[in-house]
């Protein structure tokens, strides 16, 4: 699925088929098919994130993950 073709073709396929069988109710099919497409680029985007993992900081007590600019663990106020 990491090819937006396939993924724009697919779109409109359920969206054809949704409208030839659905009549009415084909819009919400398409709707349903652009979510699932949409959260399938969220993925991706999310596993290109996961390489940089430089903004967040681990608290050396309590091991939370802080934001890399904060100076306090949000949870048990320790320094970082
Ligand atoms: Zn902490």
């Amino acid at each position: 699925m990491d090819d937006p073709l396939f993924a724009a073709g697919l779109v409109v396929l359920l969206g054809g088929m949704s409208s030839f069988l659905a009549g009415a109710f084909g819009p919400i099919i398409v709707g349903a098919a652009a979510m699932v497409v949409a959260v399938l680029e969220q993925r991706a985007e999310d596993d290109a994130t996961e390489s940089d993992p430089t903004d967040k900081t681990s608290c050396p007590n309590c091991g939370a993950r802080n934001e890399s600019e904060r100076e306090t663990c949000y949870y048990c106020d320790a320094s970082l």
